[in-house]
């Protein structure tokens, strides 16, 4: 058995070593043979070091890259520093190296930069994570735990864990079904979010719950979704709305100040909903650029087109200095966007040489032009997007998404800039997308305004909630709500939902009947822990902040799950599969 002693960390090496002896062991990242002497980058978690050794005055095993090597040597000034290296200055000229294990020629680049396919990327993901740019993420990913673990301890939270075996609970997704052996035909729900637990929680009296909780939806993939994600999810007793989200606001602080060490200035802004998605385009606006939606429809009030006449919302935003880069073809593709938000077209019109240009300027009168011109303040060379419908939300939202394409295809984002705050008071419910159905915005907990509960069965769209979501840099990084706390509210919401006495009874009875024992008012929220070290570590895939993630079609290319089981395990838990046509 090797001595497997080491007295420094290869990262760790600086000037202030020179000429100590030093063991240190590592893998391979590198080998340059120059005949008599031969260069090896040395990687363990903490860095990299040069070893130099001298070939014709040691003896020198077989040495391939991801070899993982102990080495002994004394610690030399480098006469040409590497700048690349924070160990640049120094180099250790081995002594002795001693192989602790061989490897196979690893299947992708181990090193920051690397062309691996991603898939590629996730089988091999044990390699993948050896990369340093990868295991930053991670000491980054353990640090924003490490400080939500102190903030909310000294802020007198319980860690209380809740089951991931559980009945479903309702965010909005598919449940993922977990059968059950004992009891053939019955199912557990893995659960989206631990909403109905920790609320029985506060029913409990524990006042303030937290934690670090895994959840599960069965959804389409993104860029910043994954099936199986992680939530720093807190509950509190006895708080206002504005305490909660002071509460969180310090939390937030601190988690930027321990992590990236950078000051995020209190109180966050909080701008209600209909004002962000008025001015924005978005429930997550980012604001780190300006480009906000104008309304067109006072300046256009007299116009008869009927392009202008029939529809009720005329919106536009003014994209700076594009005229000249936009072709038709260029338009036709930002036309993907309205598509996408059921709008035939934008309308394009650039700003050239005090004059403006497109097809809908004929239409406009001379007072009109000068309205449109004053209202975007429009300079030379802008071009303004503009988009008409009778339906306000296809407005919003597709010229919001316009403003976002723009911002990443123009660099309008300043790199390394924080923007963060709150979108407030949420409407109750929304139209689902798929079924046309009234879903809840956030989930069915969420407490309604007072001044709204009249409406609840009447105009239920006009109802608004006690509802927050944090955002940062564009990413709904969190949210959450005051809850119901009355049973009879509760109900009502659930009717309103379509759900019937015995859908109620049957899908969240004992959630119901625990609200009828003295429930303190309560409200929490939740942060996508994911999310939130994908801001703090710079990178908009989730897939690099989640050590063993799933691929954009739900599998992960390492295991290979999800896998057919054994015939003997579907017999024993009472299924059979039935073959697609
Ligand atoms: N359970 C909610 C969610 O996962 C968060 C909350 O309301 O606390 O989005």
């Amino acid at each position: 058995m090797e001595n497997l002693v080491r007295t420094h960390h290869c990262g760790e090496l600086r000037l202030a070593n020179l000429n100590e002896k030093v063991t240190v062991i590592g893998w391979v990242a590198k080998r340059r043979n120059l005949g008599s002497l031969l260069f090896l980058d040395l990687r363990d978690r903490y860095g990299i070091v040069q070893i130099l050794i001298k070939t014709d005055e040691i003896e020198v095993p077989e040495i391939r890259n991801e070899y993982l090597l102990q080495v002994e040597g004394v610690v030399n000034k480098k006469d040409v520093p590497n700048k690349q290296l924070e160990t640049g200055d120094i180099e250790i000229v081995a002594s002795k190296i001693n192989v602790i294990n061989t490897s196979e020629n690893p299947p992708i680049v181990i090193a920051d930069e690397t062309d691996a396919s991603e898939d590629i990327r996730l089988k091999y993901r044990y390699l993948d994570l050896r990369r340093p740019i990868m295991q930053k993420r991670f000491i980054t990913r353990a640090k924003i735990v490490k400080a939500a673990h102190e903030y909310l301890d000294a802020h007198d939270f319980i860690e209380v864990e809740t089951p991931i075996l559980t009945l479903s609970t309702p965010e909005g997704a598919r449940d993922y079904l977990v059968p059950s052996r004992v009891h053939k035909g019955s199912f557990y729900a893995l659960p989206q979010s631990p909403q109905l637990f920790k609320q029985l929680l506060m029913v409990s009296g524990f006042e303030r719950y937290y934690q670090i909780a895994k959840c599960f939806r069965d959804e389409d993939l993104r860029a910043d979704r994954q099936p199986d994600f992680t939530q720093i999810d807190i509950e509190t007793s006895f708080l206002s709305e504005d305490e909660i989200l002071t509460l969180t606001e310090g939390m937030i602080q601190k988690i930027y100040k321990d992590v990236i060490n950078y000051d995020v200035k209190l109180p966050l802004r909080r701008i209600p909903y209909d004002v962000a998605v008025d001015e924005y385009g978005s429930d997550k606006p980012d604001t780190r650029f300006d480009m906000k939606l104008k309304s067109l429809k006072e300046v256009l009030k007299n116009n008869e087109a009927d392009l202008f006449k029939l529809n009720k919302y005329i919106k536009a935003i003014k994209a700076e200095n594009i005229a000249d880069v936009t072709s038709r073809k260029v338009q036709d593709e930002y036309n993907l966007t309205a598509n996408k938000f059921n709008m035939r077209s934008f309308i394009f019109v650039k700003y050239v040489n005090n004059e403006l240009e497109g097809s809908v300027v004929k239409l406009l009168s001379e007072e009109e032009k000068k309205g449109l011109i004053d209202t975007l303040e429009l300079k030379n060379n802008d071009l303004a997007i503009i988009a008409v419908s009778n339906i306000k939300k296809n407005v919003d939202f597709g010229l919001g998404a316009m403003r976002s394409l723009l911002a990443k295809k123009f660099n309008l984002i300043k790199p390394d800039t924080y923007d963060i705050l709150w979108v407030v008071n949420f409407p109750l419910f929304e139209k689902s997308e798929e079924t046309g159905e009234i879903t809840p915005c956030h989930h069915p907990f969420t407490r309604p305004v007072d001044e709204d509960l009249d409406k609840l069965e009447t105009e239920p769209y006009k109802v608004y909630s006690y509802s927050y979501d944090i955002v940062m840099n564009g990413y709904e990084a969190g949210g959450g709500s005051l809850r119901i706390y009355d049973q009879d509210v509760q109900k009502r919401i659930f009717k309103v939902l379509g759900f019937t006495e015995e859908d109620i009874r049957r899908k969240f009875g004992f959630f119901v009947d625990a609200l009828k024992y003295g429930t303190p008012p309560h409200g929490g929220l939740a942060f996508g822990l994911d999310r939130l070290t994908m801001i703090l570590s710079g990178t908009d895939n989730i897939r690099d902040v989640i050590a063993f993630p799933k691929n954009l079609s739900a599998v992960c290319p390492m295991s290979q799950a999800p896998k057919p089981v054994d015939e003997a395990q579907l017999k024993d838990l009472g299924i059979a599969v039935i073959e697609k046509e």
